[in-house]
């Protein structure tokens, strides 16, 4: 599986919706994993091109049926990754992006021990706080749950993820040349 499935991991707002955004048209070999979640939808959103939305009941049915790769509770939602996705595009021979949160990366490395980990770092806590709210789609009460489970992940992920790669999102063009650079690999 080396250099044919990517996750990526930051804290929230970091910058890997846009970073991702940027660059995977670029490539048409690869496509991006859409997770299911039971967050509600920010404005924009579309379901089955954002995030598959579901209800708390119609995630646990995903989990009991044995469904998805991996999952975990992030930020108070339900978050995973729909196995059909990514046996049919690898059974295509098209590489898959992931968007995992650092702890559901763990349990996705279980099944998957050779996937290529990229931590997206902000350039400061205080930048990460500006996107946050620049960004203009959450609550104040999210937004200070996401900042407060920043610390607690990039410390989990910078000891225990297993990141390959790590891109320091500060300059946008750079980090997405850096992004490029890795993907391009095979
Ligand atoms: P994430 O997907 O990691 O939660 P987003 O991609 O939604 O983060 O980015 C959060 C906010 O930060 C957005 O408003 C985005 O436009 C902005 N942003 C992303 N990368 C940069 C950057 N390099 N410099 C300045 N702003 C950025
Ligand atoms: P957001 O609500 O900002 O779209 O995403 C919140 C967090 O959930 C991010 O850290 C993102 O990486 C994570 N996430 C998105 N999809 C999945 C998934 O399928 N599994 C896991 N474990 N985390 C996910």
């Amino acid at each position: 599986m080396k250099n044919k499935l990517f996750v990526m991991s930051a804290a929230s707002g970091a910058g890997k919706t846009t970073l991702k955004d940027k660059v995977i048209g670029e490539f048409p070999d690869i496509v991006y994993s859409i997770s299911a979640t039971t967050r509600q939808p920010r404005a924009g959103e579309v379901d089955g091109v954002h995030y598959f939305f579901k209800t708390k009941e119609e995630f646990e049915k995903l989990i009991k049926e044995d469904g998805l790769i991996e999952w975990n509770e992030v930020h108070g939602n339900y978050y995973g990754t729909p196995k059909f996705f990514v046996e049919d595009m690898l059974r295509q021979g098209k590489r898959v992006l992931f968007d995992l949160d650092v702890f559901g990366k763990v349990n996705f490395d279980k099944v998957y021990p050779d996937a290529t980990g990229i931590l997206i770092l902000p350039p400061s806590e205080e930048e990460l706080e500006r996107r946050l709210r620049g960004r203009g789609t959450d609550s104040e009460e999210v937004i200070q749950t996401r900042l407060h489970n920043a610390k607690k992940e990039m410390e989990f992920a910078k000891t225990k993820g297993k990141y390959e790669y790590t891109i320091v999102n500060d300059d946008l063009e750079r980090a997405a040349d850096e992004l490029r650079a890795i993907l391009r690999q095979k």
